[in-house]
């Protein structure tokens, strides 16, 4: 079958690949739907230090089940539709022990540290796959990236209620946008696009800010009532919001970083102590929070309206990231429609 791979920084090549049938456990899924992703724009651009090249990249998955290998239940059978989880787990490490498989030490995730889904078919783990029966392509494309922004929302133990801070609005701060309204938060966020800004008031937002804007600091400390945040989201993950982020937390606030620089960063640990800060981080997803993000969508038809900035043919991958690179500001979601294709 052709694949899409990339070959090395912005030089990309449709490659032929074999199929593998299936083993014990195994589903074969005809991918029908690829989001493409802030990791496999770092891939394109040359920028992820996980990736070997060549990679297929690409692990934002809406499939259907084309072939069931022996062993698989019975709820799963050719027809069905979902998503793959594209991360793996260990099963033996720290984390895998203790149940947080999202933390696995060894996870390699689909399309960065493996080959992933910029293909028409591919062989899986029947454990990695979530049921979406009855949902648009569309929607279940956007399951996995909302999934990493309901995890971190739900890293803080409450929010409902509470005005909760959130510094960036890639796809994974939208995520945690729509997570937090859903349990009850009034939320500030806070970013540099004009229409991310717009985007997130449509999806509830509270309140937009532009990180840039001179008057950014004072509406802050109005609309806290001069006490700072008691919940802070990081999504973005550059030294300079780092900083901001914990300056703009109340004593005794939560702040979760999602987003992380790959460098390291000097940061002054003051804040954290003289507050008695909560620190949490936040890592990918459990299936779990695929469940409930699948749920949230099927209930939401319209998020996709609002989310899906931009389609493209499975031909035309390469002027999807061209487009990408060049339209930062405006892009939330590219969805790439996968043609039929040749199994063999
Ligand atoms: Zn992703
Ligand atoms: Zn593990």
């Amino acid at each position: 079958m052709k694949a899409f791979a990339i070959e090395k920084k912005e030089q990309c090549t449709f490659t032929t690949i074999d199929h593998t049938a299936p083993k014990e456990g195994e589903i074969v899924v005809a991918v029908k739907v690829l989001g493409l992703c802030g990791s496999d724009l770092k891939t394109y651009q040359g920028h992820n230090p996980m990736v070997e090249y060549p990679i297929i990249p690409g692990h934002e998955i809406a499939c259907e089940v084309v072939e069931v290998g022996p062993g698989v239940p019975a709820g799963i059978s050719v027809g069905s539709r979902g998503t793959v989880m594209p991360y793996t787990r260990c099963g033996v490490c720290p984390a895998c022990k203790s149940g947080r498989f999202n933390t696995c030490s060894t996870n390699r995730t689909m399309g960065v540290a493996r080959p992933g889904a910029a293909r028409p078919f591919m062989t899986v783990h029947h454990d990695d796959f979530i049921p979406c029966d009855g949902m648009d392509y569309s929607d279940i494309a956007l399951v996995e990236p909302l999934s990493v922004g309901r995890h971190a929302a739900n890293r803080v133990p409450s929010v409902d209620g509470k005005l909760v801070l959130l510094y960036g609005l890639g796809i994974i701060g939208v995520g945690i946008l729509i997570e937090l309204k859903r349990l009850g938060a009034k939320v500030i966020v806070a970013d540099v696009a004009k229409d991310k800004l717009a985007l997130a008031l449509r999806l509830g937002a509270d309140y937009a800010l532009d990180i840039k804007d001179a008057e950014f600091d004072s509406t802050i400390d109005r609309l806290s009532g001069g006490m700072g945040l008691d919940i802070v989201f990081d999504a973005v993950g550059s030294a300079k919001i780092v900083e901001a982020a914990l300056a703009k937390t109340a004593v005794a606030a939560t702040i979760v970083f999602v987003g992380y620089h790959t460098d390291t960063i000097p940061f002054n640990t003051k804040p954290i102590v003289s507050k008695e800060l909560s620190v949490y981080g936040s890592r990918n997803a459990l299936k779990a929070d695929f469940e409930g993000s699948r749920d949230n969508l099927r209930s939401n038809p319209a998020l996709k309206d609002l989310l899906v900035t931009n389609r493209f043919a499975f031909s035309e991958l390469t002027e999807a990231f061209r487009y990408w690179v060049d339209n930062r500001g405006s892009v939330m979601k590219i969805l790439v429609d996968m043609p039929e294709g040749e199994r063999k």
